[in-house]
């Protein structure tokens, strides 16, 4: 039985009056624990034995004698064997014996089965919990079937690789690193079957998948990640916020392209189709005239996702979007919850959340804004899932 919106609600009862702010340990666990900290409340990581350094050593909360944090911002990390074993019941209730309000990330959703996320994790999540499962392109209501409703751009599919007629993009899941891309770029069939080939060769993909994979029109024109920020607390003109825009570094794609022409043609013939693993990110803005195009596909968004799975998006969620030549928008990646990126405004906020809210805004202290506000109109209740 899937956890619906009157479960979570109920987990709520006993909770204290401060709450713990829980994240997964990787991906955005820094920005979560950050805001936490930020807006007085405990921040908790919960990390993969072998993984925690990050948080229990580097990143850990210092106290003066008097208490006060000097230094850090991870209050307390539990490690687990397996970051899926946070859903073993007993784990569960510890959480629960907590106060904790998990923070759902990549993380989350990526290593913790969906199955039990959905009928099992009875921790109260803020955030989304019956809308991560939209991620999974596998899915047959997945992000593109919502997109598609809402009215919101994105690229076009073909139906198979004799169709393509122009630049594509194969969307496939990497043969080894399962939570890797094995994408690629083709013109033609025939640059379809030579690099399926070689990438397969490579162990890259497996030509298994290949007739499951998505392909669609490359978009050419650079990404913008757009981390908005939905309120349930606001009024609707003002449940939308747009936090802050980031950008990938992949690799081998950002160093391929830093190279001279010259110099990448004379790269290896398999080097040179190039892997999309993100390994960092970087801040951008984008051009003023674009931004109530922007809002606009944000509100979409919203709109459509509290048709598709009510209460719809609670807080943070991303739309990776390309822009063409005219401003164009392309969605061609959701998530419906923190994005990748937003470690780029971490505890310094972003030029868009600093604007409006006259203080340094990272998302996750929007988020753990959300939690003290909710609290402190008895409205906790609304915010979780
Ligand atoms: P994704 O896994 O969907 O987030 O995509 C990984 C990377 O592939 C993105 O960061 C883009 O660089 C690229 N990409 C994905 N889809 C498209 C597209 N339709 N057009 C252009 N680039 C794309």
């Amino acid at each position: 039985m899937p956890i619906g919106l009157a479960d979570a609600r109920a987990l709520l009862d006993g909770y204290p009056a401060r709450p713990t702010v829980a994240a997964i340990g990787s991906h955005s666990a820094l920005d979560i624990a950050d805001g936490a900290v930020s807006e007085g409340l405990p921040s908790l990581v919960l990390a993969q034995a072998g993984r925690e350094k990050t948080y229990a050593r580097y990143f850990r909360t210092v106290r003066s004698p008097d208490g006060r944090r000097e230094r850090g911002c991870v209050d307390d990390v539990w490690t687990y064997p397996k970051f899926a074993d946070v859903t073993a019941p007993a784990e569960q209730a510890k959480l629960r014996a907590q106060g904790a309000l998990l923070v759902p990330n990549r993380a989350f959703s990526s290593y913790v089965p969906l199955d039990a996320i959905e009928a099992e994790f009875r921790v109260p999540i803020v955030g989304s919990r019956h809308l991560l499962r939209i991620e999974e392109r596998s899915e047959r209501e997945n992000y593109y079937a919502l997109l598609e409703r809402a009215k919101i751009p994105f690229p076009r599919a073909l139906r198979s690789p004799e169709e393509i007629d122009r630049l594509v993009i194969v969307k496939l899941p990497h043969a080894q690193r399962r939570l890797e891309r094995g994408f690629f770029t083709a013109s033609s069939p025939e640059e379809y079957r030579t690099k399926s080939e070689s990438l397969a060769k490579r162990g890259a993909i497996d030509p298994a998948e290949l007739a499951r994979a998505r392909i669609e029109e490359y978009v050419l024109g650079p990404v913008f990640n757009f981390n908005f920020f939905c309120s349930p607390l606001a009024e609707p003109s003002d449940r939308l916020e747009l936090l802050g825009v980031d950008e990938r570094r992949e690799s081998d794609l950002d160093g391929m392209v830093r190279l001279p022409a010259a110099q990448q043609l004379a790269l290896s013939p398999s080097r040179q189709i190039p892997q999309y693993t993100v390994v960092g990110h970087g801040t951008l803005t984008v051009r003023e005239s674009t931004l109530e195009g922007v809002f606009a596909l944000g509100e979409k968004f919203v709109e459509e996702s509290r048709r598709t799975a009510p209460p719809g998006i609670v807080g943070p969620f991303c739309l990776q979007t390309c822009l063409d030549q005219d401003g164009r928008p392309s969605v061609f990646d959701v998530a419906a919850r923190i994005g990748g990126g937003t470690n780029v405004h971490l505890a310094l906020g972003h030029p868009y959340g600093n604007a409006l809210w006259r203080t340094p805004m990272s998302t996750g202290r929007r988020i753990a804004l959300e939690i003290r506000r909710a609290i402190e109109q008895g409205r906790l209740s609304e915010i979780v899932t």
